[in-house]
């Protein structure tokens, strides 16, 4: 099905894990630019060393360097059928230049599924959740266990707990998401296309709601 998909929420509400199961289940790419970061970190590249003192603060990456990045990565080929975008757009600024990209090929998002969880379930969230850094599986210590302790189920890679979940900064980065992100919920209202999904229930159950949406 071609179908493209925007997640919105805050840090932790779970957009990854859900965009993974969309991804899967409708044959799209997850595209994740805190994974690409991610990567880039890993693996020593200028970007990822610009991106690592954003990151590690708790900020925005800046729009003009995070949007370039996006723009390449759903040019590639196996984003022509579609994709579930999980973490961009992040603030107005980047909204509006990928609607402008879409609008000159002649095409828009079909669907922004906001990922509803309050601030004080997200805290709780981030310090259990464990990463892989080698394909961007994500797990909850209680809620979502690997089912051997510290590896990842797909790709045997060590867990780990990103510098960005330490507890000072998952502060600061729902405070930014406040003020820089939560505005998009009303920009995708206004465009007809927002759906709202409850995202403290069991993950299955919001992966449900979601496939309602999606049909
Ligand atoms: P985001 O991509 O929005 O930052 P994640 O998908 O990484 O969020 O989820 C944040 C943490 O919460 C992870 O540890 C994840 O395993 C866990 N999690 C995701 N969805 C749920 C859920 N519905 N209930 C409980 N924990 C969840
Ligand atoms: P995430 O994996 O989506 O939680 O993103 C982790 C971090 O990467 C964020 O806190 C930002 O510093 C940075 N980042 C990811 N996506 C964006 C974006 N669209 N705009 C700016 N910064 C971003």
């Amino acid at each position: 099905m071609k179908m493209k998909i925007i997640m919105l929420g805050a840090p932790g509400a779970g957009k990854g894990t859900q965009a993974i199961m969309i991804a899967e289940k409708y044959g799209i790419p997850h595209v994740s630019t805190g994974d690409i970061f991610r990567a880039n970190i890993k693996n020593n590249t200028p970007l990822g060393q610009e991106a690592k003192t954003y990151m590690d603060k708790g900020m925005l990456v800046p729009d003009e360097l995070t949007v370039k990045i996006l723009l390449d990565r759903v040019a590639k080929d196996d984003c022509k059928n579609g994709y579930v975008l999980d973490g961009f757009p992040r603030t107005i600024v980047q909204a509006d230049v990928l609607k402008d990209a879409l609008s000159k090929l002649g095409d828009r998002i079909d669907h922004a599924i906001n990922v509803d969880v309050p601030d004080e379930n997200i805290i709780k969230r981030m310090g259990g959740r464990r990463a892989c850094l080698k394909c961007g599986a994500t797990y909850h210590i209680e809620h979502v266990p690997p089912k051997k302790e510290g590896i990842c189920d797909n790709c045997g890679e060590a867990l780990v707990l990103r510098d960005d979940d330490k507890p000072e900064t998952v502060q600061k980065r729902l405070s930014v998401y406040h003020e820089q992100t939560q505005p998009l919920i009303d920009y995708y209202g206004k465009e007809g296309i927002l759906k709202n999904v409850d995202g403290t229930q069991d993950m299955n159950r919001v992966f449900e709601d979601i496939c309602g949406i999606l049909g």
